[in-house]
């Protein structure tokens, strides 16, 4: 355990007007507070808060923060007041410890809503004083560091929860290096076989190629001395949970990942930087689409840097970080860099572009209707990269990664993205749904009158332009239902052999309690009244006879339905669709109206409540599963087929867009409902290769529902597999497994 002397000389060995006393007063007064107290693995209770404020004096960190960590479990943990810190130490002091200790209170793993509640509690904790999040940090690397000694449930718990919440934020706040730790801890705790495998391999590719990484350095340095730089070049193998993540990620299998060392190269100032970047791309070929500057374009979290990557000696490709020593320590600390004294007085940097961002984002609080939107677009932006644009007239829109034009523009003014027609890139014109790359200059036409596309809703990625387009959509939402309400009622008349007019509609107005014809069509289209009650309610006399039959499919093949679902739309005038559990699918024997019980032949269950004018099924090539993005394309008297947002299939209807049907899961997490799915695989061809695979799928309760195999080449087959799979989360844990076999060389989903 640290010293009193210890803790002293650590932090007066880079701030040498430390206050001795103030120091000495917190060591003694938290060792008597925590007295007799123990920690899991047996150690004194005392030694954590020590080692939590031994990783900030590596950082660092001034005074207060230092006392702040060596008190921080007081209040929480034993017999000390508020009051009394206060009182013995300082308001100030006492403000980072209140923080410290309403942090400790959330539960920020628990149901989405109580995450999204507790998560702004959270972030109002730190906003009181950013210093409060480096000593959660910090707190948090050294609880993950001592980890093994708790049990196992609690142990995947907190890991989960420094991976989702913590190791986002240390990277907000440009502090890498405890992001890395953090990153790695969790997933070792995780995942510790995956962490094994990726390990192994690491250590076996670095013992191959340590003399490589030495020539490289080697060369690099003797090239720029030639030009006159004076640098230093540090090589660093990536880590294995960004090795992992990239796989996922990407989709590709660790041989295909060329990058897994990375030089950094340290020069004086910023045009030595560019001076460096000549000479290494006058020496070797740059991989083209790698460059980028991060130096005239800094990242939100003050990251300056210039990356490229080069074919370089034994061409091998070599990434390269080109940056001053200044930005090198920023890269690394990120805002606990802006700490550093200064002139002798402590300081954290108001103006640093990750406390921007932590005030924008508590702004937000602020304005967010519901912790679980708040969550939403809080956690993207977390969770996603920026990537920066530019308007014509050069003004800086930086977006998360994804974006699209119309993010662009609700970006740029509320008005522009309601109005938006059409968008340039470069000066070209380009489809709005365009992902932007850094860098690209946006022109957005617009046409006055324009209502958005209640599609865009699930196509856009900021929470802004999602909560703007609900607002402009509700009443076009509520207009195609009408709509869809229409066209079914007008079947529905059409069967029962009656006419049917707007006139007779509202004679019957007070016997549907309804309040105007445009309200019967949009229950009918929203699936809340049923097209059979309101023949009834025009035509009294009129018996439904056709109820028990079964209703032959509408022209052409029919794809197949997976079970029966609902699409109804909720008080956010979001269309949802909703799967109920099995014992609700229609074997109850037809209980209540419209769920009818009959099935068609193929064994398709008609919608619910729809009393079968409206189909629900899934693409038939790929299908979806509850987490994508889904769309809903309307084909009138025959259903909705529902698509993920990525499928290719979408692009036959980009000009229809009345046809698409905004639509949201909606599932029970108890209904034991399962759903398609498509993987494309590449295997290689040896014996017992697809025993691995098959195994793969099993060890993860996946259901196969169909397999085909051909043979490409040699060496390889191709695999095509249909799943039934819970979720997103279950398909992706599947998908990630395969790509970490060796005999698997590629894996991706089919979408339609
Ligand atoms: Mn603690």
């Amino acid at each position: 355990m640290m010293r009193q002397y210890e803790l002293v000389e650590r932090v007066k060995a880079y701030n040498p007007g430390a206050d001795e006393g103030l120091l000495n007063r917190a060591y003694v007064y938290a060792m008597r507070a925590h007295g007799t107290q123990k920690r899991a693995s047996g150690d004194p209770f005392f030694a954590h808060p020590l080692e939590v404020a031994a990783i900030l004096t590596d950082l660092r960190l001034d005074d207060a923060t230092i006392v702040a960590a060596v008190l921080h479990d007081t209040v929480e943990d034993t017999a000390a007041t508020l009051d009394e810190i206060n009182r013995v130490f300082s308001p100030e002091i006492g403000t980072l410890v209140d923080g410290l200790t309403k942090i400790k209170r959330l539960d920020l793993v628990s149901k989405r809503a109580a995450q999204g509640e507790n998560f702004r509690k959270l972030l109002l904790a730190i906003a009181a004083d950013v210093r409060v999040l480096l000593v959660k940090l910090a707190d948090r690397l050294h609880n993950m560091r001592t980890l093994q000694h708790m049990p196992a449930e609690k142990r995947a718990r907190i890991a989960q929860e420094t991976l989702d919440i913590y190791a986002p934020l240390a990277s907000r706040m440009g502090m890498q290096e405890l992001r890395e730790e953090l990153e790695d801890l969790s997933f070792v705790n995780l995942k510790p076989d995956v962490y094994a495998t990726i390990a192994k391999r690491l250590a076996d590719l670095s013992a191959k190629s340590e003399r490589l990484v030495e020539s490289i350095e080697r060369d690099l340095i003797a090239k720029l001395a030639h030009a006159g730089i004076t640098a230093t070049v540090k090589g660093r193998q990536k880590r294995p949970y960004s090795i992992w993540s990239k796989m996922e990620r990407k989709s590709v299998a660790f041989e295909q990942l060329s990058d897994i060392f990375g030089f950094r190269v340290i020069v004086d100032t910023v045009d030595t930087c560019y001076r460096a970047l000549g000479v290494v791309h006058t020496t070797w070929p740059m991989v083209p689409g790698r460059y980028k500057d991060y130096i005239s374009t800094p990242k939100q979290n003050d990251y300056r840097s210039i990356h490229t990557t080069v074919i370089g000696p034994k061409s091998q490709r070599v990434e390269l970080q080109i940056r001053t020593t200044a930005m090198d320590e920023i890269g690394e600390y990120g805002i606990a860099a802006h700490a550093l004294y200064k002139d002798g007085a402590p300081h954290l940097a108001t103006e640093s572009g990750a406390y921007q961002w932590l005030r924008r984002t508590i702004e937000l609080l602020a304005e967010g209707d519901s912790p679980e939107e708040f969550l939403e677009h809080t956690k993207l932006e977390l969770f996603q990269d920026q990537v920066f644009c530019f308007t014509p007239k050069g003004r800086l829109i930086a977006l998360p990664r994804g974006a699209t034009p119309i993010d662009f523009a609700y970006a740029v003014h509320t008005d522009v993205g309601n109005t938006a027609v059409g968008a340039k890139i470069n000066g070209r014109i380009a489809p709005l749904l365009t992902e932007l790359q850094n860098g690209d200059e946006v022109e957005i036409a617009r046409a006055d009158g324009q209502i958005p596309p209640a599609a865009w809703e699930s196509l856009v990625v900021t929470g802004k332009a999602r909560a703007a387009i609900r607002r402009a959509t509700r009443s076009a939402v509520r207009r195609q239902y009408a709509g869809l309400g229409r066209q079914i009622l007008d079947r529905a008349f059409e069967r029962a052999g009656k006419n049917f007019s707007d006139e007779k509609l509202r004679g019957a107005l007070p016997r549907l309690a309804r309040q105007s014809t445009e309200d019967v069509f949009a229950a009918v289209g929203r699936g809340e009244m049923f097209s059979g009650d309101v023949v009834k309610a025009v035509y009294p006399d009129y018996k439904d006879e056709r109820r028990a039959a079964s209703q032959p499919a509408p022209g052409g093949p029919r794809p197949h339905v997976t079970g029966a679902g609902r699409l109804s739309l909720d008080k956010d005038q979001t269309v949802r669709l909703t799967w109920p559990g099995k014992d609700a699918t229609g074997k109850d024997g037809g209980k209540g109206p419209g769920s009818g019980g009959e099935t068609t032949e193929d064994g398709a269950i008609p919608i619910r409540g729809l009393d079968s004018d409206l189909l629900v099924r899934f693409a038939p090539d790929g299908g979806a599963v509850p987490g994508d993005r889904i769309v809903g394309i309307l084909t009138p008297g025959e259903g909705v087929t529902i698509y993920p947002i990525q499928s290719p299939a979408l692009a036959a209807f980009d000009n229809e867009p009345d046809r698409w049907l905004d639509v949201r899961w909606d599932v029970d997490g108890a209904s034991n409902q399962r759903f398609p799915a498509r993987l494309a695989l590449q295997s290689i061809n040896e014996p017992g290769s697809f025993a691995q695979i098959a195994q793969v799928i099993a060890d993860h309760d996946g259901n196969i529902d169909n397999i085909s195999m051909k043979r490409r080449t040699q060496d390889f087959t191709d695999v095509t597999i249909d799943l039934a799979v819970w979720d997103l989360k279950h398909l992706n844990a599947i998908v990630s497994e395969l790509r970490a076999k060796r005999v698997v060389s590629r894996v991706d989903r089919v979408n339609g």
